[in-house]
């Protein structure tokens, strides 16, 4: 596949704007600028974009507001999040969840380029692996990979985050087998592995208490000590 991505910027410094969109393009992607947030979410709803790099500080409608309201409209296009120093670090963390990723400036752009292609990479991997098998069920549980939703075997609906989904697309798609956290942190967050292996088991104790009837005796997210974790799906207890 070529990567003649269509990636929209929504940056409200000109010099910025025009510098990232220059690199994107050397790189042979298509850059779209967007000035403001209500302009990004306009360009956003007028056309399919591969990625949006979302400034957070921006006239009009800030960064975690167009984030919030695309997530809402059903809008699940990977963000990239330029974040300014005097950005609260709490809401940082509280949007990695619906974040691909986020950086913060001022940046190297070869930098932004590395993680820009780690995102796409990722995500047409999971659009290519999702488009094999849209939906799995495990026990009485279901998810849609599509929509990123999923509901237990009490009938409860969940709404899967980016990265809950990303982990679990690359369990059930190598399941019964081991998968190392090493490979998680690869696939899921791409060539920098910044969180620690603690914040891959947090994640699996979140799919856990989503889908297992009792979390503390998984049936479908088994941990390999030492190693990893292997998923699933017939209920099987080896
Ligand atoms: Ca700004």
């Amino acid at each position: 596949m070529s990567s003649e991505a269509r990636i929209l910027i929504v940056e409200d410094e000109p010099e910025l704007a025009a510098g990232i969109a220059e690199n994107l393009a050397a790189e042979g992607y298509v850059p779209e600028v967007a000035p403001d947030g209500q302009a990004g979410l306009d360009a956003a709803r007028r056309r399919e974009h591969e990625l949006v790099i979302l400034d957070v500080m921006l006239p009009r409608k800030d960064g975690f507001a167009v984030c919030r309201q695309l997530r809402a409209e059903g809008n699940e296009v990977p963000v990239l999040f330029l974040t300014a120093k005097s950005d609260p670090r709490d809401r940082i963390r509280g949007f990695e969840d619906g974040a691909d990723d986020y950086m913060s400036k001022p940046f190297h752009l070869a930098e932004l380029l590395l993680r820009v292609a780690a995102i796409l990479r990722r995500n047409r991997w999971y659009k290519r692996s999702t488009l094999d098998r849209p939906v799995i069920h495990f026990g009485g549980n279901e998810v849609d990979f599509r929509t990123y939703r999923g509901r237990s075997a009490d009938g409860t609906e969940h709404e899967l985050t980016h990265k809950e989904a990303l982990i679990l697309r690359l369990l059930a798609e190598r399941e019964g087998e081991v998968v190392s956290r090493d490979e998680i942190l690869d696939v899921v967050w791409g060539y920098e592995a910044f969180p620690s292996s603690r914040t891959i088991d947090n994640f699996i104790l979140r799919l856990r208490r989503r889908f297992e009837q009792d979390p503390r005796a998984p049936r479908y997210f088994h941990t390999v000590h030492g190693v990893g974790y292997r998923f699933t799906s017939d209920d099987d207890d080896r």
